[in-house]
Order: structure tokens, then C-alpha cells, then sequence
């Protein structure tokens, strides 16, 4: 009986040393097969010399190198770019490169849609329809550094951040072998500081988290309060701000991270006063934190504002005076819906996961809709 080929492309060392062993080889092939995907960059058996002929025969026959593919190519004024790309019946989802003069930040996604249901966000306006395989994330990394390399782009992906369509702890089964090919020397070697994971907040996950990786943490918080959080962030309703918080600590401790990095997205009149920024600041005070506001990003058809500059600058020097470490991200790439919560790729079949069913990685589009 023949058996379908197996897609290489982002498994993690461990199992594509499984792999070989069931064709009767020896560990060391995955070594070299990760440097000619990862390293050179190819993905045609014929290529890999050092694999003798027979090898590459059975790699012909039972395995295959399959990336997304890529169905549209946007390029802001400001360089940043974006790719829509394809992953199977119908679907779309967004990769955007952000490059800056010290490095280039690759913004993944993890999940067609998402199931949280931030009201402010685009991703989260389209709903869920199914996890990324560890294969499909790396893929964007794959793809991102081939079109870049292809269009004589010399900026490099030095920064992996999971700020694109999903919620990544709600993925967590394909989530982590896709970090740890990132970080893995024979991967993509970033350091795990240059990988950041960012979550709305599934406070087990970052529990379980901890335990396999040890990536860098940003936690969307956008309220210093439960009340206006819950509202923001409905996650909260189930996992409240103290709670996240020292799961937050606890991660840092974990995991011997610097700091914790807290995304505050500025909503006019919402959440932007001089009072929230001292509530925020007697939340993180004094602990390993660091805070990014972010411009919200206008969506079309939903009533969130952007706050003023003053306003901002204000809610910062807050921050500032009780010594927490604070920077106002610089928009990029809104000219083509490019930046932080304006992606929406291409999404049919969606699912709404009402709060109160599963909100774990065991969420398929099966299981939801028996829900
Ligand atoms: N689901 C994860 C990661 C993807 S969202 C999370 O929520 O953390 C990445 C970041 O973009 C989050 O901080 C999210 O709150 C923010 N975001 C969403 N919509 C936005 C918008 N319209 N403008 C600015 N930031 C937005
Ligand atoms: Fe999902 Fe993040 Fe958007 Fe919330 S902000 S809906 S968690 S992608």
C-alpha cells in the first residue's frame, strides 16, 4: 500500500530524525537535510549532493518540500511588505516584512482567523477557521526569505514575531516545533530573544509554554482594569489581569527573560487617560516589563479611534516617570492594511467560537461546530 508523501517542511529535528528511521537511516540525515532547507535554502532532493542516490530516490518517492504559495505581493511606501498566501481551499492568510535599519521583523500568522473576538481587531472580526500546521508557519518564513533574496532585497529576517492573523497559544501543538526550528542552529539559529510570541492571553498556555520553549513573551493588554478588559479583551473574562500577570512573572522567571513586553494598543477616549496610564503603571512597576503603545490602526467598519499624539505622549511620560522601559510603535506599512491588526487575508467557512467553549489548540472546526 502506498503511502502519502509526508511534507518536511517545518518538522522539527526530532522527527524528521523519525522520519529517516523509518527509511532505515541514520539520525545525521535530518542534520543534513535542515542545512539544505534551511540554511541553502533548497527544497529539490536532486540538489542535496551529500545524499547518496538511493536516499534521494526515497525522498522523491515519500517526501515532498512544500511551501505555501504566494497569491498577491504588497509594497508599502515605507518598505514594508506584505504577502497573501494560500494555504488550501480558499483560504488566505498575511505575512508582512518590516524592515528597519538594524533589522527585519517577519510578522507571522498562526491561525486562519481568529477565535477571540477582540472587537477592535480585523483578524478577530473574520472568525476562525483552522490552526497553521508547523509547516504552514515556517512556510512564511521560507517564502518571506526566497521573495526577498529573489527580488535582490539584501535586508534580513533577524526577528520572528507571532503578531499576525491568530492567536498563537491557541495553536500550541504546531506553535512550539515551529519555534524551535526558528531558534535550532541547523533552523533558522535566531536567538530566542529574536522570536516573540504574542497573546491576548491564555494563561495556562504561557504555563505550558514556559515548560517548552524559552522565546521571548509580549502580552496584548490593552486595559489596566478588568472591567474595560473583559470588554476589550474577552479572553479576560476567563483568565482576569492579575492572574495573566503572574503568569507573566512567573514566565519571565522561568525562562530568565529580561523582560515581559506589554502591547497597549491606543484607542481614543477608551483607554488613553493620564488615570489608565497610572493604573497600568502600578500593574508593572517595578517588574520585568516593558511597554509598547500602539496607534491603533483604524479598521474599516469598526468605531475604534486612533488616540491624539498629545494624548499618547502624555500616557507615556507616565509610564516613563515610574521607570518602566516604554516605546510608541511607529505604524508601518497602513498605506496597504499591512500594520498590526489590519490583516484580514482571505477567510470562508468561518466559525464563531462562542467564549466558554474550547479556546485550546484541541479547537478544530469540527469540535466547534458540535460545540
Ligand atoms: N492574537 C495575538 C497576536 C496577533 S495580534 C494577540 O492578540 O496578541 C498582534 C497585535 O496587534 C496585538 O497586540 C493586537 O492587540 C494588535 N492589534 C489588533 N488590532 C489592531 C489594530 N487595529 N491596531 C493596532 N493594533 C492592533
Ligand atoms: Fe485574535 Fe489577537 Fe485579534 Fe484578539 S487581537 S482577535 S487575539 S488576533
Amino acid at each position: 500500500m502506498s503511502v502519502a508523501p509526508v511534507n518536511l517542511l517545518g518538522l522539527p529535528r526530532r522527527e524528521l530524525e523519525g522520519f529517516f528511521a523509518q527509511l532505515g537511516e541514520k539520525p545525521y540525515r535530518a542534520k543534513q537535510l535542515m542545512r539544505w532547507l534551511y540554511r541553502d535554502n533548497v527544497l529539490d532532493q536532486e540538489e542535496m549532493t551529500d545524499l547518496s542516490q538511493g536516499l534521494r530516490q526515497k525522498l522523491a518517492e515519500q517526501a515532498v518540500f512544500t511551501l505555501p504559495s504566494v497569491s498577491r505581493v504588497q509594497q508599502a511606501k515605507d518598505g514594508t511588505i506584505k504577502w497573501l498566501i494560500s494555504v488550501g481551499g480558499g483560504q488566505d492568510i498575511e505575512t508582512v516584512f518590516i524592515p528597519e535599519a538594524s533589522r527585519g521583523t517577519l510578522c507571522v500568522s498562526s491561525q486562519v482567523g481568529c477565535a477571540m473576538d477582540c472587537p477592535f481587531c480585523a483578524t478577530g472580526r473574520q472568525g476562525f477557521n483552522r490552526n497553521l500546521s508547523a509547516a504552514e508557519i515556517i512556510g512564511q518564513v521560507l517564502v518571506a526569505q526566497r521573495r526577498l533574496a529573489e527580488q535582490g532585497d539584501s535586508s534580513r529576517i533577524t526577528n520572528v514575531v507571532f503578531m499576525g492573523m491568530g492567536e498563537p497559544l491557541a495553536n500550541f501543538r504546531e506553535l512550539v516545533p515551529a519555534c524551535n526550528l526558528l531558534t535550532d542552529d541547523l533552523g533558522f539559529a535566531l536567538s530566542r530573544r529574536r522570536v516573540t510570541v504574542s497573546t491576548s492571553g491564555l494563561v495556562p498556555q504561557i504555563y505550558k509554554l514556559a515548560e517548552a520553549t524559552n522565546v521571548a513573551l509580549a502580552i496584548s493588554l490593552h486595559a489596566a482594569n478588568d472591567v474595560l478588559r473583559n470588554e476589550l479583551v474577552p479572553i479576560n473574562r476567563r483568565h482576569p489581569i492579575e492572574e495573566l500577570l503572574q503568569a507573566c512573572w512567573d514566565y519571565a522567571e522561568a525562562t530568565n527573560a529580561r523582560a515581559i513586553t506589554f502591547e497597549y494598543i491606543m484607542l481614543k477616549d477608551v483607554n488613553d487617560s493620564v488615570a489608565d496610564a497610572r493604573d497600568l503603571a502600578r500593574l508593572l512597576k517595578g517588574r520585568p516589563a516593558k511597554v509598547n503603545l500602539i496607534p491603533y490602526n483604524p479598521v474599516e467598519g469598526i468605531a475604534y479611534g486612533r488616540s491624539t499624539q498629545t494624548k499618547i505622549d502624555k500616557f507615556r511620560q507616565v509610564l516613563l516617570d515610574n521607570k518602566i522601559m516604554t516605546v510608541t510603535r511607529r505604524p508601518r506599512g497602513d498605506d496597504i492594511d499591512a500594520a498590526c491588526g489590519q490583516l484580514a487575508g482571505r477567510l470562508d467557512n468561518k466559525v464563531r467560537v462562542p467564549l466558554g467553549v474550547r479556546l485550546t489548540e484541541k479547537s478544530s472546526v469540527h469540535s466547534v461546530k458540535q460545540a
